[in-house]
């Protein structure tokens, strides 16, 4: 199983790694910071390096407790082989501020309305955030952007944990994705802004919540009687 470095630093930007093999699907390494697409989090760009040989990596995905590196010319590539990984840092941070927005916001929507998560997107220049919310006024989308930037502003850090899968049972709030979608597994990472919000998660973050500038809440959509949508733009 691949060694997945991004889960504990979100901040590493070039790895070393042994190519186990070169599939038609991608390049398998034993690991990789590369984040793969996935949790409405985009996949990592960048290069895989191997001597004198650059690799461009377009697209990275999971499978099967696999992580495929997309890139032309991997023939060249040889099982055993050691590269040199480096991540398209500019894109991985601004989807990293993104990350942290989102949950900013979803700190602030379950504290004031107790509501749960049905689905996000990053992209490169804006993020939107599904919410099981029945009514979402222009008041209540001040109320909340308002107070999601004052937690920016406070400086909170933002923890990355892991804990025993047991505890979501004593910490249900830990739990703001449809049940399904939690991974398998006997240890949980866990997302934690410091005194705010904790919640399971598998995607990369930014270490202090002043990284993410401001949040504006650009538009608001209905998606039925019970799910809200929010988009929003960072400053
Ligand atoms: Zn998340």
């Amino acid at each position: 199983m691949v060694e997945l470095l991004y889960l504990l630093d979100c901040y590493l930007k070039e790895f070393e790694a042994h190519v186990l093999r070169i599939s038609e699907e991608g390049v398998v390494l034993d690991k990789t910071a590369f984040y793969p697409e996935g949790g409405g989090q985009p996949s990592d760009k960048g290069l895989l390096i191997h001597g004198d040989e650059k690799y461009e990596v377009n697209y990275v995905f999971k499978k099967d407790d696999e992580v495929y590196h997309v890139v032309k010319g991997a023939q060249t590539l040889t099982p055993g082989d050691i590269v040199k990984g480096v991540i398209d840092w500019d894109r991985r941070y601004t989807y990293m501020r993104y990350h942290t927005a989102l949950h900013v916001l979803s700190g602030v929507v379950y504290n004031l309305y107790g509501s749960v998560v049905t689905g996000s997107q990053i992209s490169e220049d804006k993020a939107r955030i599904d919410f099981t919310l029945e009514d979402l006024s222009k008041e209540k989308v001040q109320v909340i952007e308002d107070k999601a930037n004052e937690i920016v502003q406070e400086a909170r850090a933002v923890k990355i944990k892991f804990i025993p899968r047991e505890e979501l049972l004593r910490n249900p709030s830990l739990i703001r994705i449809k049940p399904e979608l939690i991974p398998n597994i006997p240890i949980l990472r866990v997302v934690e802004i410091e005194g705010f919000d904790a919640q399971i998660d598998g995607g990369t973050h930014v270490s202090n919540t002043r990284e993410i500038g401001r949040i504006r809440i650009i538009k608001t959509i209905n998606k039925g009687r019970f799910n809200k949508r929010i988009e929003i733009k960072l400053e």
